[in-house]
């Protein structure tokens, strides 16, 4: 019996259920670990995920007689990683007060709780 790759065509409905805080975000999910990549929505740096490695990937051949089951694993430990790493990309990320984005630092000035963007066009009618 062949194993093939559970990924994307399998996820495809929990992934447009489920969606990333910033604009841009790449699945690198593969069928032994799971991994994100969330862009900056201004200059779009990217931020990866810590990889989480799924939980019976050492059982790969015992669960692929139970394909079935294996995949719903799969997609369930997908789906919580996602949300893992969408709460820890928050954190690498700024969200600007003004416009919502979600920005790196480089793209955002502290003292201001804005995004640059935001900050430059605001400045004559705030001071
Ligand atoms: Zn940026
Ligand atoms: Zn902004």
């Amino acid at each position: 019996m062949q194993f093939g790759f559970v990924g994307k065509e399998a996820t495809k409905g929990l992934l447009t259920m489920l969606q990333p805080f910033t604009k841009k975000c790449t699945d690198l999910s593969t069928e032994d670990e799971f991994a994100f990549i969330f862009y900056c929505d201004l200059c779009e740096k990217a931020w990866k995920s810590v990889p989480v490695p799924f939980s019976r990937r050492e059982r790969k051949s015992f669960f692929a007689k139970l394909f079935r089951m294996y995949t719903l694993l799969w997609n369930v430990e997908h789906r919580d990683a996602f949300e893992r790493a969408n709460r820890e990309g928050m954190l690498h990320f700024n969200r600007c007060t003004v416009c919502n984005r979600w920005v790196c630092d480089d793209d955002f000035s502290e003292e201001k709780n804005k995004c640059t963007c935001c900050s430059q066009s605001n400045d004559s009618i705030e001071y």
